[in-house]
């Protein structure tokens, strides 16, 4: 099994409603993502999954949360953009934008709001 990874980031506002402390107000971050992918296969030149198609998928799910306020984000209409729900969002999105790769599935999505802080999400 080869699980293959490409590294980014963004930056976007956010506040977390009913949080008892600082984090109830608007704030930013510069977020960092690790994204991940698994496969078994490699194609014909021994390559699992081409970084330029991992990083144009990573990128247009990067575009929709760059500079913006994400809790005006429909995603995040009845939920708190924590970075728990940001790692579910950024995992359930690059499904999509992978699923016509059927020989890779998406296998973790890590995001770290400060350094040394964050979380993984993984199905
Ligand atoms: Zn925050």
């Amino acid at each position: 099994m080869f699980e293959i990874f490409v590294r980014t980031h963004f930056s976007s506002a956010h506040y977390l409603r009913n949080y008892p402390g600082k984090c109830e107000f608007l704030h930013g971050h510069n977020w960092e993502v690790e994204a991940a992918v698994k496969t078994e296969k490699l194609d014909a030149i021994d390559v699992g999954l081409d970084f330029k198609e991992f990083k144009k998928a990573l990128f247009v799910i990067m575009e929709e949360l760059d500079h913006k306020n994400l809790n005006e984000h429909p995603a995040f209409a009845n939920c708190n953009p924590s970075s728990e729900k940001l790692a579910q969002y950024i995992f359930g999105r690059l499904k999509e934008e992978l699923q016509t790769n059927p020989n890779v599935s998406v296998s973790r999505v890590l995001i770290m709001e400060t350094p040394g802080c964050g979380v993984v999400y993984t199905e």
